[in-house]
């Protein structure tokens, strides 16, 4: 078995569990980076690895980024996140080896949906363990689809990025999935400008209703707008696309935007606004964690309106300690974990 110590990425871990079942064919990873604030919350993935070593490597990220995220949010949670890298020939025999695993941890990590995984599977570890969350439950209950809350948490960042009002402003929007269309809508509906770009052409018809202007997939990060909000996939500012951008402003809900830590220097040194994605794109766990700890929609909506002054403030302290905004979110989570 791999020593996760000596993973680049282990980052002082609390601990870090392997699962392997044979009897169900399944081999999963649980890694806890921190239950300092409370039981160490993040979905879990199911993807097919290389190698149990890259399995390890993005678990470990994965599950410090929930540190973050959550802290940030000023929600009572630790960090973690599962990856399951191995499958069994039965779905439902699988999860529920992976939610005897769960419940073996003994409530110091909560699993929910993350890439891979859906609804019908969190059920299924709910048959085994209570320490579960992504499960819709009835009408005016916080809990289901996360989307909505991740595009108001974002919509409110961009007003306040923009002064308040985001009427005639352009925005380009790099992402029109669950999250880009919502903040489109929201957009839409303040009088916002939009431009809008997709791969996926059904994604890309949907949000054109909205009257958005469509721009090519490769050149959407340089067109000439008031704000650039990266709603697709991770790592699209980076060495390449920095000295293109078109927007003096970056917000959007993408996680893990920056490719490096480096990238968000070159964002500082062009004079670009960086909005930290774990600041704005929080609604998401915001929302889902809620629906575990038992808190109602309009704790939920409290919890959302909370994120853009936040955002404002990181901002400020990153200005007026010449850091980057990054630096300066990650400072605050530092901070709020070491005074616990
Ligand atoms: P989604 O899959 O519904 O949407 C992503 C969209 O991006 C899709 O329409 C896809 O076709 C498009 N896309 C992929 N590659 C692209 C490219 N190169 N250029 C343009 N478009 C591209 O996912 P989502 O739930 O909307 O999440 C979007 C982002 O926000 C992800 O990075 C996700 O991790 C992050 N996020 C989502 C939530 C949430 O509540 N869903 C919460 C926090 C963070």
């Amino acid at each position: 078995m791999i020593d996760p110590k000596s993973n680049p990425s282990f980052d002082g871990h609390e601990d870090v569990v392997f699962v392997a079942d044979e009897a169900a064919g399944l081999a999963a990873i649980v890694a806890i980076h921190s239950t300092a604030l409370g039981p160490a919350a993040g979905g879990c993935r199911i993807w097919n690895y290389p190698s149990e070593n890259d399995a390890l490597t993005d678990v470990l990220r994965l599950s410090r980024g929930m540190t973050y995220k959550n802290a940030m949010a000023e929600l009572p949670l630790g960090g973690g996140k599962a990856v399951i890298y191995k499958m069994g020939p039965d779905r439902v025999r699988t999860m529920q080896a992976f939610g005897d695993a769960v419940e073996r941890i003994g409530g110091r990590y909560i699993t929910a949906e993350d890439v891979g995984a859906s609804v019908t599977d969190m059920r299924t570890i709910a048959g085994r363990t209570s320490y579960v969350a992504g499960i819709p439950k009835e009408e005016g209950q916080a809990g289901g689809d996360p989307s909505p809350w991740t595009a108001l948490g974002a919509f409110l960042s961009i007003k306040s990025l923009l002064g308040g009002n985001v009427h005639g402003r352009t925005i380009a929007v790099q992402g029109v999935g669950a999250v880009g269309f919502h903040l489109c809508k929201l957009l839409n509906e303040d009088g916002a400008k939009l431009i809008i770009a997709d791969v996926n052409k059904t994604n890309l018809a949907r949000a054109e209703t909205l009257g958005a202007e469509m721009a090519p997939v490769d050149q959407i990060h340089a067109v000439k707008a008031d704000l650039f909000s990266p709603c697709a996939l991770g790592a699209g500012l980076n060495e390449q696309t920095i000295p293109e951008l078109g927007a003096p402003i970056i917000c959007g809900a993408a996680n893990n935007q920056l490719a490096t830590e480096a990238d968000g220097q070159r964002l500082v040194a062009r004079g670009i606004t960086y909005a930290p994605d774990y600041v704005v794109n929080a609604g998401g766990i915001i929302s889902v964690s809620a629906e575990y700890l038992g808190e109602s929609e309009a704790a939920v909506d409290a919890r959302v309106r909370a994120i853009a002054p936040r955002l404002m403030k990181v901002l400020e302290t990153a200005k007026s300690e010449s850091i980057t905004p990054q630096a300066a979110a990650d400072r605050v989570v530092r901070e709020r974990i070491r005074k616990h």
